[in-house]
């Protein structure tokens, strides 16, 4: 059997991600490779970090991106954050949340599950019972963004009850990363990774993660060796440090041109400017989505605007409708995860994506295939 070029169909990618790549972050990954020691490479990742706390809104000395997908900056955080036998409070009200509890316990920690229900937001007060009820507890891990439900939690009161029991945070914010605010300094927050793929409109594949001198610190202190060698932080930072670069992996370098490019082109628009308008074409979708008689799963307040997750009428397949989409509108949208396989559809508005074409465009779709 003989194979030729592969040519995917071109798609709307309306989901949970991957969103759309920008044409320009595309064009910037056909650029010619060059080495991952190249002094003009380095320069590229010294702007990447400049780039990224600005993105995170953090002045973190450690600032990176991982060479890896989203989970693998979950990874990072636990493996290098949690030794065995360390308690860690974790925060569960969805899916991803529930891959931190296994994080941890793969880690060798004691999980202290916090648990909502999916599609509400985490809940301040139980996560101070909880930190009241195990006092030796030193990390709070919880995800800002829920992209199974498309619920926000307020990270920033979580990050401050997590503080005043002088527990460090671990924070997922793959979907709110130039979506919606993240302020990692200004909330306090301590470890922080994210995803390439989502609001950014790079490909998928690299995990961007700061961390503070706290949650450096702790690493640092460990009594046991980072189990996993790819990601253990100190050696990482052999190759993504300030001082003398050392091989630790080879970088995957146009990977790291796209990011470049999708986090200059954040830059140019601005971030107060690219969150205010995920929110305005979240509104457009949501007039739409209303006025078809469809509700969402989240209330109001608590809404993603990146992330929508809208209730399945009665009676509706919701696999049919996803297929008809994929198949006659070349339209990809997303279903629902865990115990809300079924019952939801999630429509994705992230980076690039989020403009009011591709929202007319979906409303349209849905429309017809509902009729
Ligand atoms: N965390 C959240 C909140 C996510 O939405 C995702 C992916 O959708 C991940 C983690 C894992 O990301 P990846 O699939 O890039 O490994």
């Amino acid at each position: 059997m003989s194979y030729t070029s592969f040519n995917p169909p071109v798609r709307t990618l309306m989901g949970p991600g991957p969103s759309d790549v920008h044409p320009r972050v595309l064009t910037a990954m056909a650029r010619p490779t060059i080495g991952h020691l190249d002094p003009a490479f380095i320069a590229m990742m010294e702007e990447i970090k400049g780039l990224l706390q600005y993105a995170f809104q953090t002045g973190n000395a450690l600032t990176i991106p991982i060479s890896a997908p989203a989970s693998a900056g979950m990874e990072a955080c636990f493996v290098n954050l949690v030794e065995p036998g360390e308690k860690v409070v974790v925060c569960i009200n969805g899916v991803f949340g529930a891959r931190m509890k296994e994080n941890i316990e793969r880690a060798g920690g004691v999980p202290i599950v916090v648990e909502d229900a999916m599609g509400t937001p985490v809940s301040p007060d139980k996560l101070e019972d909880a930190l009241k009820t195990h006092r030796d507890a030193r990390i709070v891990a919880f995800v800002h963004a829920e992209t199974s439900t498309g619920v926000q939690s307020d990270a920033k009161t979580l990050a401050g009850i997590a503080r005043h029991h002088d527990c460090l945070t671990i924070v997922d914010t793959v979907t709110s990363l130039g979506g919606s605010p993240l302020k990692v300094d200004e909330w306090g927050l301590d470890a922080v990774y994210s995803g390439s793929q989502k609001c950014l409109s790079c490909t998928p594949g690299l995990a961007p993660l700061t961390m503070n001198d706290r949650a450096v610190d702790k690493i640092k202190q460990r009594k046991t060796r980072v189990q996993s060698w790819f990601l253990d932080l100190n050696l990482v930072m052999g190759y993504w440090g300030s001082g003398k670069r050392a091989y630790h992996h080879t970088a995957p370098i146009n990977t790291l041109y796209g990011l470049h490019e999708a986090l200059a082109m954040l830059q140019e628009e601005g971030l107060e400017h690219s969150w205010a308008r995920h929110r305005h074409q979240h509104l457009a979708l949501r007039s739409g989505i209303e006025a078809m008689g469809l509700s969402f799963l989240v209330r109001e307040s608590a809404r993603l605007p990146q992330l929508n997750a809208i209730v399945v009428p009665e009676g509706v397949d919701e696999a049919v409708l996803r297929n008809r989409l994929l198949n006659d509108y070349n339209l990809e949208i997303g279903a629902g995860l865990g115990a809300l396989a079924g019952r939801i559809i999630r429509i994705g508005l992230m980076g690039y994506g989020a403009n009011m074409k591709n929202v007319m465009y979906c409303l349209e779709a849905l429309e017809a295939v509902l009729a």
